[in-house]
């Protein structure tokens, strides 16, 4: 373990999020756990196998990379890939037992007959993957024309505002849209039909539609829209820390950092971080933002560096080098960092660079 930048993820807080959100979901509905992108910065491996113990048997990635990771390290369940698999590495799919997304026909037609699991994404606003949900005669003529090609076991859509009350109506509609497919093909009897992320399993899922629910964002503990109020008792499970490098004291008219852009008024007491751009850490956050340290908020000061940033912890009494510094923790989570760079939690989390050493606590 080597103290300069690193994250401490808390299982125990994933599998309570998971378990309050479980609890919040009707009970003929399995919950998919979306493990993409390294479980949203928070590490695949560990997560996937923590909800595992706890008897979570769905689990969702973008990609063949991540899926394949998963089955090495014992994930026995359904892994269904949500994008993209080039039809050249379509005999993974086979080995590993993974489940592929249809993104469309003319890629059905380049996967079929490979001996492929498979469920159908269906469009029905998001203009991204799947079948047009607003042809259904169409797609369910083409769900009948690949049901043999493939071992198919359902069809899911995503929802685009599904966190976002005022567009309710825009949400019901894909849910029309969507089920108006499904019920073309009822027949087929298919045990995987879901539409729900996050945000819809608990604000549009009064009706427990669909076979589960694909639990992404707030497993994490984080809010889909920063709007959003979410259930009692769900936390960030993430923390990343770093420590004070070095303290000094800069005098009037001093500046600090590349291109000069802070300039001290006063006498300034500066703590250097080991911890910049290259780990994920913004460098739009260049005054304009803070870290925790002894609990209090320590202003960045001077631009993120490639690999330090610097912080004024003049107010804060006690500093040492040495100490620890929260830049994400107790007190400031992914989403209030979002929103001093423009962007979202989910960005945040995934942005937390690979050689920033990730640490699991309880
Ligand atoms: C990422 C993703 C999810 C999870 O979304 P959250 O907002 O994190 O819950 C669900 N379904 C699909 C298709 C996704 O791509």
């Amino acid at each position: 373990m080597v103290k300069r930048s690193w994250t401490e993820v808390r299982l125990e807080t994933l599998v309570s999020n998971y378990r309050i959100y479980r609890s919040l979901v009707p009970k003929e509905q399995r919950v998919m756990a979306v493990v993409k992108a390294d479980a949203y910065g928070h590490g695949d491996t560990a997560t996937a196998l923590a909800l595992q113990k706890e008897g979570v048997t769905d689990f969702a990635v973008s990609n063949i990379t991540e899926a394949v990771g998963l089955r090495k390290v014992g994930i026995r369940g359904q892994i269904l890939i949500l994008g993209y698999t080039p039809p050249e590495n379509a005999k993974d799919l086979v080995t590993y037992k993974i489940t592929q997304a249809l993104l469309s026909e003319s890629y059905a037609e380049k996967m079929a007959d490979k001996g492929i699991t498979a469920q159908f994404a269906i469009d029905t606003g998001m203009n991204r993957i799947g079948l047009d949900a607003d042809d259904p005669a169409a797609c369910e003529r083409i769900i009948r024309a690949y049901r043999d090609r493939f071992t198919l076991t359902g069809m899911f859509t995503h929802f685009c505002v599904a966190d976002t009350p005022a567009e309710d109506a825009f949400t019901d509609a894909q849910k029309a849209k969507f089920f108006a497919v499904a019920d073309r093909v009822k027949d087929l009897e298919f045990p995987c039909v879901h539409c729900m992320n996050s945000a819809g399993g608990l604000w549009h899922n009064a009706a427990g539609e669909g076979d589960l629910v694909r639990l992404g964002i707030i497993l994490y503990g984080l809010k889909p829209d920063c709007e959003n109020t979410l259930p009692e008792g769900i936390r960030p499970a993430l923390s990343w820390k770093s420590v004070v490098s070095l303290l000094k004291t800069v005098h009037p008219g001093e500046t600090i950092g590349y291109g000069r852009t802070y300039r001290a008024e006063a006498d300034r007491v500066i703590a250097t971080v080991p911890t910049g751009y290259a780990d994920g850490y913004n460098r739009l956050i260049s005054n304009n933002g803070y870290v925790m340290i002894k609990g209090q908020r320590a202003p960045v000061v001077g631009r993120v560096c490639m690999d330090q940033m610097t912080v004024d912890v003049t107010g804060i009494p006690g500093v040492a080098e040495g100490d620890e510094v929260v830049l994400l923790g107790e007190g400031l989570d992914a989403d209030e960092m979002a929103s001093w760079v423009g962007s979202i939690g989910y960005e945040v989390l995934c942005d937390i660079g690979k050689r920033v050493e990730r640490r699991y606590v309880n």
